[in-house]
């Protein structure tokens, strides 16, 4: 008889870890990707012999979490050359510039009282919250996930949106609203939706730190690689589950049919895909209507408009990570309609490419593009690219001309690479509105990455982590 196998759907870094630590687990894994390529999000590509990130940039966690995870998966630390990314806001309704000191959540919170200082105590007890949402959490202390107990998930301050707790610390001034949850840019879920627990939980590494990898995702990428080989993952590309054969007797997959025609026996599988995905697949007895509410009620973060390019190869660009907005309203550029800009640049001296190239993102929702390749699509990618640019010179006009437009990418595009939607950090977490995370209605299923949990590269392996954690034998 074949050996069960723990099946994991969907290669993006939520479904390459859970592959991993499963394997880990002495399991047989297989893993299912529906693209031609693994990776999702973490793929880079190349344009005229550069290698550009699509959703891997930055992330937080220097010197704590972030090393943790590596020795965690067992990867290769001196694969991982881990490096501070500086990183700044401008907020041009109010001419606000702050630096991020990048050196833990004290030193932010010094900072932000200097450049508030009417409103220091307000920031003190804003920083001290956002600390307790993360004491005890897992997320940010591996060691703490052999008690799961001490995760109880929810705080007092799940009862408030990032905006509420704001408000009942009685913080009015808009510049101060927009900066201090500005990380929700990072999450998606704006700050009028998502509970401050949440948002700290997500935002709280990059608080304290934000650092760069060289290489970028292609050394995850590598690593999973090697550690699948010497573990035996089987990775299925092109391929998707067509259905799945549940028991009789009880809510358990036995077995699942490829979309190659092959048929594999089931001990458990974990989807890391868009929850739309998943639903068809589970048979509708198990279905209620409160679970099928839950489904329909998810809304997707935003996807984003990105320019990608390079400077003149003589040209000397610090790494920089720089937030420009035009309205002090962060829930304006994360819903959509925005009618406002938001633009992350992030440049980069990466070791593979021969000159400094930068990333400019602008969040985006494929409702607020015209047709895919109708007759406006191209002119509404040159005009959005020249626009953005124009912003960034404005800020930087040392740079003017020596920047170069390499590639344009819309929410169309992501779609590519995280179908359905291409949603930059998942569904929206928003407050009192249930998951879709962990347990399905079928038994031996489990559903997992930036849709279920946390987004960010940091947010999904820490989730896959949780749950492969959650599963006793
Ligand atoms: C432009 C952009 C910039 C970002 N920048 C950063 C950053 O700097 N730092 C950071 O930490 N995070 C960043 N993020 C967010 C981060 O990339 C994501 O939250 C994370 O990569 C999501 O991983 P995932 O595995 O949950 O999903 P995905 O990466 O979306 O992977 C899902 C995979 O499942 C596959 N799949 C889908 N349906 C099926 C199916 N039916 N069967 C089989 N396979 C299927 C997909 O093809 C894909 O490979 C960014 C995101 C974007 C879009």
């Amino acid at each position: 008889m074949q050996e069960k196998c723990t099946i994991v759907v969907g290669s993006g870094i939520s479904g390459l870890t859970m592959a991993l630590l499963q394997a880990q687990r002495g399991k047989r894994v297989v893993l299912v990707e529906k693209l031609p390529f693994i990776g999702g999000y973490m793929r880079r590509f190349t344009r005229n012999g550069l290698r550009y990130d699509t959703g891997f940039h930055f992330t937080g966690g220097n010197g704590g979490v972030l090393q943790q995870i590596l020795n965690a998966l067992d990867f290769r630390l001196e694969d991982f050359q881990i490096s501070l990314l500086p990183t700044e806001v401008y907020l041009a309704e109010d001419g606000t510039y702050f630096r991020f000191p990048n050196q833990g959540l004290d030193a932010l919170c010094d900072a932000m009282c200097k450049a508030f200082p009417s409103s220091a105590a307000a920031l003190r007890r804003y920083y001290e919250a956002e600390l307790a949402c993360v004491v005890n959490t897992p997320l940010y202390d591996l060691k703490l996930l052999k008690d799961l107990n001490m995760f109880t998930g929810m705080t007092e301050y799940d009862g408030f949106t990032v905006n509420g707790f704001m408000d009942k610390l009685g913080i009015e001034n808009t510049a101060l609203r927009t900066l201090l949850p500005i990380m929700a840019l990072c999450h998606g879920t704006p700050p009028g939706e998502a509970s401050f627990s949440y948002h700290c939980r997500c935002s709280y590494s990059l608080d304290c730190s934000i650092s760069t990898i060289a290489g970028g995702s292609d050394v995850f990428l590598r690593s999973f690689e090697r550690k699948f080989k010497e573990y035996g993952v089987e990775v299925l590309t092109n391929c998707h589950i067509e259905r799945l054969n549940i028991s009789e007797t009880a809510p358990l997959c036995k077995e699942v049919v490829l979309s190659n025609g092959s048929s594999l026996p089931v001990e458990r599988i974990f989807f890391a895909i868009h929850p739309a995905e998943i639903l068809p697949l589970l048979p509708e007895r198990f279905i209620s209507r409160s679970i099928k509410r839950r489904f329909d009620a998810l809304k997707p973060t935003c996807s984003c408009f990105v320019v990608h390019g390079y400077f003149d190869q003589d040209c000397k660009v610090p790494e920089i990570y720089s937030i420009f907005l035009d309205k002090n309203d962060l829930d304006a550029f994360l819903l959509p309609g925005a009618n406002g800009s938001s633009i992350c640049l992030i440049t980069s001296n990466d070791p593979a490419n021969r000159c400094a190239t930068f990333t400019l993102f602008s969040a985006m929702f494929a409702d607020d593009c015209p047709p895919y390749n109708g007759e406006q699509y191209a002119d509404f990618k040159a005009r959005t690219a020249d626009r953005l640019m124009k912003i960034v010179y404005e800020r930087y006009p040392e740079y003017r001309g020596r920047m170069h437009i390499g590639d344009t990418s819309t929410p169309y595009t992501l779609q590519r690479y995280s179908p359905p939607i291409g949603s930059a950090y998942g569904t929206r977490q928003i407050l009192a509105q249930s998951r879709i995370a962990g347990s399905l209605p079928v038994g031996n299923c489990y559903n997992l990455g930036h849709h279920a949990q946390f987004p960010g590269v940091l947010g999904c392996i820490m989730s896959a982590m949780m749950l492969n954690q959650s599963i006793q034998e």
